[in-house]
């Protein structure tokens, strides 16, 4: 008997050659296995102790009654549970799993893989210890409650995968009512990473975010919370569109937030994008046609950041295009979160940050973007890798910094 490592394009692909491989004279195939699959079970993260416990003064001390003087330490100076419990170096992943990547609603235990990858990402990248939290409820009420009671043992909390728009009241709730850092992912951490590309693509074709007309597609967490960065970075034009068309003033079935961007403008997404500088898509696949692109200004900077098929084929449309970048890895470019968020909960973390802000998302952004030279920034490469490992610190590094300037930093 053999093992044989088959490397398919797909599941379609790698059942044909299942196939393929059972029909063959002389060969038996006797069991098949999924390598993703495989690497799965039994979980990906595991908890570690920091301390060998191999004598009974080791056991004394970590634990009773040697643990007793440090519970009575901090229950006279709570401050103390940061230096001398895991507080500071943990983070939550909370999810209701409403929006399970661009899955949908598939509930907390099916979310949980995402959120153990997630754990794996905030070590690899900011030596983090993060936590999944998934929760069997969708009540914003019993969310907000069952943070706040998780708290003490969390130095920040990443809301992930909670659909819209119940994760802005979510993260609003929780920011006013907690110390420690809140921060959707979905929603920021795509927003500095959009904001980060979009700072270099505007170098190459040489225009300013004031004067550019910018197109977002997509009005949900990251949409919305895309908009409110660029509006901070200085983006006077914004249209954005959701399923319905052009969020206009017009429209009465507008949520607060999609009120907030509504303009006087009504129509379609073609509409909206003739004479476009900028096309941002957060929506769906394959929305944005080839006609539309021909019809922005010049120079189009396209953005098409729908997972795991963005609003248009790169391809279609790389002749026509100034700089395109997706959400994928595959293709140049790619906007991926994981280039802000561990940086930024490193950031906060270290300087014990009170709250997270938006000055934090933009510097963080600044950060990301100034790590391309201006010798290397082409088309193909208007954002760092996201193993590049001077991300996070950079990011970090920015992030303490505007904590420091606007006075919410407590150590
Ligand atoms: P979401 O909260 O569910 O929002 C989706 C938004 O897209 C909604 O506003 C929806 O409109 C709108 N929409 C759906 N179909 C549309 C269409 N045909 N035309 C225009 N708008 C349409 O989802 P999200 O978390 O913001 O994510 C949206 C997409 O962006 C997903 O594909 C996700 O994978 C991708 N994404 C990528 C990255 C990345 O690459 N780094 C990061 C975040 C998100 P209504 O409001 O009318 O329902
Ligand atoms: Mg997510």
């Amino acid at each position: 008997t053999r093992d044989i490592t088959v490397d398919a394009a797909s599941t379609e692909h790698a059942e044909t050659i299942v196939q393929a491989v059972k029909a063959l004279p002389d060969i038996q195939l006797l069991s098949v296995y999924d390598r993703t699959f495989n690497l799965h079970r039994g979980g990906k993260i595991g908890i570690v102790s920091r301390i060998p416990i191999k004598s009974v003064s080791d056991l004394a001390m970590a634990y009773t009654p040697g643990v007793g003087r440090i519970c009575t330490a901090i229950a006279q100076d709570p401050e103390e549970v940061y230096n001398l419990t895991i507080k500071q170096n943990t983070v939550a992943i909370v999810t209701d799993g409403s929006a399970v990547l661009g899955l949908g609603n598939l509930g907390p235990s099916a979310a949980l893989p995402v959120m153990e990858g997630k754990a794996m990402l905030f070590k690899e990248f900011a030596g983090l210890d993060a936590f999944p939290i998934c929760l069997d409820t969708q009540d914003t009420d019993e969310i907000v409650r069952t943070v706040k009671n998780l708290a003490p043992v969390f130095g920040g909390v990443n809301l992930e995968d909670i659909a819209a728009p119940r994760c802005f009241e979510i993260e609003k709730r929780l920011r006013a009512e907690l110390n420690i850092p809140v921060f959707h992912d979905d929603q920021h951490g795509t927003a500095i990473v959009t904001l980060a590309a979009l700072f270099n693509a505007l170098k190459l074709v040489h225009k300013t975010i004031a004067e550019i007309r910018i197109v977002i597609n997509g009005a949900g967490a990251a949409g919305v919370a895309i908009a409110r960065l660029l509006r901070k970075a200085g983006a006077e034009k914004i249209w954005i569109c959701d399923s319905k068309g052009i969020i206009s003033t017009s429209r009465t079935d507008l949520t607060p937030e999609k009120q907030e961007f509504a303009v006087k403008a009504q129509g379609t997404l073609g509409g909206a994008m003739q004479g476009a500088d900028v096309f941002i898509g957060v929506s769906a696949p394959g929305v944005l046609t080839v006609e539309m692109v021909q019809g922005m200004a010049k120079d189009p900077i396209v953005f098409a950041m729908a997972n795991p098929i963005p609003e248009i084929q790169p391809e279609l449309v790389s002749k026509i295009v100034a700089v395109m970048a997706t959400g994928r890895s595959d293709y140049p470019n790619q906007i991926n979160n994981v280039l802000a968020f561990p940086g930024v909960f490193r950031g906060a973390l270290d300087c014990r940050a009170q709250t997270i802000t938006t000055t934090m998302y933009l510097e963080a952004a600044n950060a990301i973007a100034s790590l391309v030279k201006p010798s290397d920034l082409n088309r193909e490469h208007i954002i760092p890798s996201v193993f590049d490992k001077r991300v996070a610190p950079a990011v970090a590094a920015a992030v303490q910094q505007a904590a420091r300037q606007e006075g919410i930093a407590k150590s």
